[in-house]
């Protein structure tokens, strides 16, 4: 991730030029948000119940005070102070962290199954007593203490950091949008703002207790191909298994998130996360139950399909939660230089805001072979499946008006080039024949 950040001018607020007079309050906060929301309803923000998942935003009661710490400090420690809870809560967020940390236990040797002996867990998977089958018969001993963890943080950090990052972004630099947002003139509505929270809180409890069962499994020496002695196979293997599993995992996302948008797979599970056509970090984990286990459990596959090393597979798995969040902050985030597969956060906005398009999220290559990479001649709507979009030529007058009026609401800032490369001059259309 990069000129995102530095593009977005982290400003302290006391140096910006506010919108009024005094610094802006929580509650001016929210009056802009409902201000600037296409469909904002007035009755929701004001009657707060005792629990409601916008407490996430606590971070606005107290924005003030959080103003005057942060101010104190130079941009460039707000900037890595930023980066790093985005890192972390993508590393927190489903509970893999608790992967990485059995992992490494068990390659300082904590839990090692010597090859040769004759251990607990041969005997029981040889002779199962189905009239005394316990969680050991899985190598799930012990699992509440995993589930506890894993959830634990997993709230801890979807809720504060999630709410660092709302009032880092969303809050404090509310009135610069121009600057940092890839859609400035478009919000979530404080009501969608509510609806991923609740999904996401949802899909936490679920993906955390899948990460807490598979490290739990893995902790009590469950069969799987993880290996961790590096000399355990060639060192040619090792390198070679970077590539293997970041292609795989990518392309697996790729393919599965293309199958999630044909029609009745769309409607019945994938709608829910299109739900957010402006998409903020809340969005990453606020996909349909069934859906989100589907995938985690696809992503797991190279565990138990292939010999694995810890190292690369933990690590290239925290990348992907790291740009998971960077996709979905809806703020104009991009590559750094030495990742040229990599497209930048607009790329992925550009999914939520035309739906049925750029599938892909770490390699923007596999939109480019198969034909699903957004096109300039082509609009992109709700109704228009498989990828391909509808050339702006068969276009009604209608369409393309919606499009463009789309087109117009994105941030040049968010593109390489710092143009609106998608946008179409009036020429340009009067050149194409339009009914
Ligand atoms: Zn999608
Ligand atoms: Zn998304």
């Amino acid at each position: 991730m990069t000129n995102g950040v530095k593009r977005a001018k982290l400003v302290p607020a006391s140096d910006a030029p506010s919108n009024s007079s005094s610094s802006s309050s929580s509650a001016e906060m929210s009056t802009m948000a409902k201000n600037n929301s296409n469909k904002s309803n007035s009755k929701s923000t004001k009657k707060r119940k005792t629990f409601d998942p916008m407490a996430v935003t606590w971070m606005e009661k107290y924005s003030d005070q959080m103003e005057k710490i942060w101010s104190r400090l130079p941009n460039f420690v707000g900037s890595a102070i930023a980066t790093c809870a985005i890192f972390l809560l993508g590393a927190t967020m489903r509970g893999e962290w608790l992967l990485v940390v059995v992992h490494f236990a068990k390659h300082l040797g904590y839990g090692t199954v010597e090859k040769n002996g004759t251990s607990g867990e041969d005997e029981t998977s040889a002779s199962v007593d189905w009239a005394k089958i316990s969680l050991e018969n899985f190598y799930l001993q012990n699992l509440s203490w995993y589930w506890v963890a894993a959830c634990s943080v997993s709230y801890t950090m979807y809720f504060a950091i999630g709410g660092f990052l709302h009032w880092y972004f969303y809050v404090r630099q509310r009135d610069k949008a121009e600057e940092w947002k890839c859609q400035p003139q478009k919000w979530i509505t404080p009501e969608l703002e509510r609806h991923e929270i609740i999904i996401g809180t949802i899909s936490l409890l679920l993906t955390s207790t899948f990460s807490a069962c598979l490290a739990c499994y893995i902790s009590n020496g469950g069969p799987c191909s993880v290996y961790y002695k590096f000399d355990d196979y060639s060192w040619t293997w090792w390198f070679l298994s970077w590539p293997v599993i970041y292609i795989y995992l990518d392309y697996a996302t790729y393919w599965l998130h293309r199958i999630y948008h044909t029609p009745w797979l769309y409607k019945h599970f994938h709608k829910l996360h299109h739900k957010y056509k402006q998409p903020t970090a809340f969005s990453v984990t606020a996909i349909h139950p069934v859906e989100i286990l589907h995938i985690q459990i696809c992503l797991c596959i190279p565990l138990f399909a292939l010999p694995t090393h810890w190292v690369p597979y933990c690590t290239i798995a925290m990348y992907n939660y790291y740009h998971g969040i960077i996709d979905h902050s809806g703020i104009n985030f991009k590559a750094y230089w030495w990742q040229p597969w990599q497209p930048d956060a607009i790329f992925h906005d550009n999914h939520h805001q035309y739906f049925h398009v750029n599938f892909g999220f770490n390699c923007f290559i596999w939109d480019k072979i198969h034909g699903t990479y957004r096109q300039k001649d082509r609009i992109y709507t709700e109704d228009t499946y498989y990828g391909k979009g509808k050339l702006i030529s068969e276009a009604t007058r209608n369409e393309i008006e919606a499009d463009m009026e789309e087109r117009d609401s994105e941030n040049p800032l968010a593109y390489r080039d710092n143009k609106l490369i998608y946008k179409i001059s009036k020429k340009e259309l009067e050149g194409k024949k339009l009914e």
